[in-house]
């Protein structure tokens, strides 16, 4: 450990030796106990590191816990009304830093500009929806079934919350998961991704700038298996709210289980978009190129399957491709730019195994390879890529594959593509594509997921709904909306008697 400058990473040119950045515990940015570092680089690029990070330990995470719960005695008291002001200091400190944020997350994880800045305003939205319900926060006042007698509900804090994300969403899914925490009365112990750990630093720097207190927020980067796990098998960690993927989610599943601890799993999705023979195949077109190729494929969102009728699948797949062979790869920094790199070496050597399986499964149509020519040499790229005469049981539409792969299924009517869409184990997002309202209202009743667009494409949450999907996508938990409270807040029930005598309920009022 040599360089310990304060991890502001504010509009700094890039320094040529790598900054050091630190853990955030009770109020101070310190080191890892293993003297350790890891770096992060530009997937874009990686010859460009973006900083060496803190290699977090369970020694670490115990003593971000210890100041986590020791700051939650007192952020608990605080009227919710006051900690949603600080939660609209914080919202507004994102909107000020909107572009700086949204650069260093093109760099730190590659999606496009204009989607880097989606992401930061999800934050803000969500923490400007959080802050207002630090006045409602609305519990039941109901009578009684005896006389003089009141009866209410209120929502109380858990504790100390572990927030586990993933790196697809570094600023979102971060705020999605610690606003609504905070607003309850939660303190945070907050582990990223280790693909992005300089984005969570910056949300962190501006929550302490915001004036969450001492201990509110702490932040510990490092491996999931030593970080990740410490966080989730301590006993003073009341919940965990994670992101990630269906196995580390059942793996921590497995051990949250132990301790029956409260737990919020938001898993991985094989979404799919049905074009029925009537759609407005322009817009359809739209649609799946949206949501199958933005972000590279890395949304847990992304369309990874097609659902077409067989009428019109010369057609699509003929517009698909034509537009397809248009999109221009490079940095997401380039606003010519239309797809960025995958996130590491790692996701590249995935998505290539996936494609050698889609040869044996179906038709290749466009792309199919790792992209190297030039500049994309130094970055880990890969070409859109369309696979058609895919069946729904097919390796390559079933298995999640998180990446700019697309499976066209063609299917002869409507019944056939609903049942498509559902023979899957996952159960996120899905869309339809149609100008027959009977279709349409069909598909909202019959799709298995937890998000259902009409004319649109898998993708385009809004922060004010519950978000979350059905089967193998989470444990039935919502993140967003008044739903994402339940999560972070324990009911309690009160009876108030002003009788003056014993009254007993089921028995006296018969
Ligand atoms: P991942 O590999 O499961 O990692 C997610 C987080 O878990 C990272 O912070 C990771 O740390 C940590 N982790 C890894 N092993 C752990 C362990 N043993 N104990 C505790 N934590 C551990 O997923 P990812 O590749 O980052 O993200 C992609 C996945 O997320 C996809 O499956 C996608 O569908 C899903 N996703 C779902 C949603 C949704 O809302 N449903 C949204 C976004 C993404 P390290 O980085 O240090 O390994």
């Amino acid at each position: 450990m040599t360089d310990t400058a304060s991890p502001t990473g504010r509009s700094a040119p890039p320094a040529a030796e790598p900054r050091t950045f630190r853990h955030f515990i009770a109020g101070e940015w310190c080191e890892s106990t293993s003297g350790s570092t890891f770096e992060s680089v530009n997937p874009a690029d990686t010859r460009d590191v973006i900083g060496r990070f803190q290699q977090g330990t369970p020694a670490d995470v115990a003593m971000a816990v210890r100041a986590a719960d020791v700051a939650a005695g007192l952020w608990r008291r605080t009227p919710a009304p006051k900690r949603g002001e600080v939660m609209y200091a914080f919202a507004a400190l994102m909107a000020e830093h909107k572009e700086r944020l949204a650069r260093a997350m093109t760099r730190e994880m590659g999606k496009v500009i204009a989607e880097a800045r989606g992401d930061v305003q999800e934050g803000i939205d969500i923490a400007f929806l959080m802050a207002g319900e630090g006045r409602r926060m609305f519990g039941d006042t109901t009578p009684s079934e005896l006389p003089d007698k009141w009866a209410m509900s209120i929502r109380q804090p858990i504790g100390v919350a572990g927030i586990i994300t993933p790196w697809n969403f570094p600023m979102a899914i971060p705020c999605w998961k610690m606003m609504p925490a905070l607003v309850s009365g939660n303190t945070v112990v907050f582990k990223p991704s280790s693909d992005t750990p300089h984005c969570a630093t910056l949300l962190v720097e501006l929550t302490a700038e915001a004036g969450f207190p001492a201990g509110t927020v702490n932040l510990v980067t490092g491996a999931g298996a030593e970080v990740g796990d410490a966080i989730v098998d301590n006993p003073d960690v009341g919940v965990i709210s994670f992101t990630g993927s269906s196995a580390t989610g059942k793996h921590i599943a497995t051990r949250a289980g132990r301790q029956l601890k409260r737990l919020s799993l938001e898993l991985g999705g094989k979404n799919a978009i049905v074009v029925m023979a009537d759609a407005d195949l322009d817009l359809a077109t739209d649609g799946i190129l949206w949501s199958a190729f933005g972000t590279t494929g890395q949304r847990c969102t992304a369309a990874s399957r097609v659902v077409v009728e067989r009428p019109v699948v010369d057609d699509l797949l003929a517009r698909l491709e034509t537009r397809a062979r248009k999109l221009r790869l490079g940095s997401g920094l380039d606003d010519a730019v239309d797809v960025g790199p995958l996130i590491n070496v790692g996701a590249v050597d995935k998505v290539g195994r996936y494609v050698e399986i889609g040869r044996t499964e179906g038709e290749l149509v466009i792309g199919g390879e790792a992209a190297r020519d030039g500049e994309l040499g130094h970055g880990h790229f890969f070409a859109p890529t369309i696979f058609r005469d895919v069946a729904p049981m097919d390796r390559i539409a079933q298995e999640e594959i998180f990446g700019p792969v697309l499976s066209v299924i063609a299917v002869d009517d409507y019944p056939a593509a609903s049942t498509a869409v559902n023979q899957t184990r996952y159960g996120l997002s899905s869309s339809i594509f149609t100008r027959d309202a009977n279709t349409a209202f069909r598909a909202m009743r019959d799709f298995e997921t937890g998000i259902v667009y009409v004319n649109a494409g898998t993708t385009g949450a809004e922060t004010h709904l519950p978000f979350g999907g059905w089967k193998e996508t989470g444990n039935g938990h919502r993140e967003a909306g008044h739903a994402a409270l339940d999560t972070y807040t324990e009911w309690k029930s009160i009876y108030v008697d002003f009788s003056g005598r014993l009254q007993r309920a089921q028995i006296d009022n018969q």
